[in-house]
């Protein structure tokens, strides 16, 4: 099917940015605040699940700055079908939610804490410092990151480990 024949210039344009998938306006955005805040962090890190946007690795958090139309942002107006192809565009919509839940798990099961922030959610000015200081905010209040422990292998304890009056703890004895 070919797709830019029926898109309007602000789908075309959404589209582009999801296929670059990096360097979006709104992700711009969040970058330059956090760097005016004076937080350090790489962007767009290709070896952590879904390769989050923007990654803080000493406070363990990863930013992702997600476009309500691609990752569908329920009942959020920038997420309006395309009048044509609807299930087309649904299924790809819904796919692309599936898949950003999978990243949230495999993250957090890595240990990460992993906040999403909407495109809607730093539209105008107001919104945008709002959201932007509860981001700083809840990035600095987490203890700093810890690398998860390898888990250890169980030590097995023979019976011969145990202290030698280990039977006292043991059923009294009525056979005298
Ligand atoms: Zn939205």
């Amino acid at each position: 099917m070919k797709m830019t024949d029926r898109m309007t210039k602000e789908e075309r344009h959404r589209c582009m940015a999801a296929i670059k998938g990096r360097d979006t306006r709104p992700e711009m955005t969040v970058r330059k605040y956090l760097f005016s805040r004076g937080l350090r962090y790489r962007v767009n890190v290709k070896k952590l699940p879904g390769s989050p946007d923007i990654v803080l690795r000493k406070y363990g958090v990863v930013v992702f700055v997600d476009g309500c139309f691609w990752h569908g942002h329920k009942d959020c107006k920038l997420y309006r079908l395309p009048l044509t192809n609807v299930e087309f565009w649904k299924g790809k919509v819904a796919k692309n939610t599936a898949r950003d839940y999978v990243n949230n798990v495999d993250l957090e099961l890595e240990g990460w804490r992993v906040i999403r922030i909407w495109e809607c959610e730093i539209k105008t000015k107001e919104q945008r410092e709002e959201r932007l200081e509860r981001l700083y905010k809840e990035i600095i209040s987490g203890s700093p990151w810890k690398k998860p422990r390898k888990r250890r292998k169980k030590k097995i304890r023979y019976y011969n480990d145990y202290p030698e009056d280990f039977n006292i703890a043991a059923e009294p004895d009525f056979e005298e």
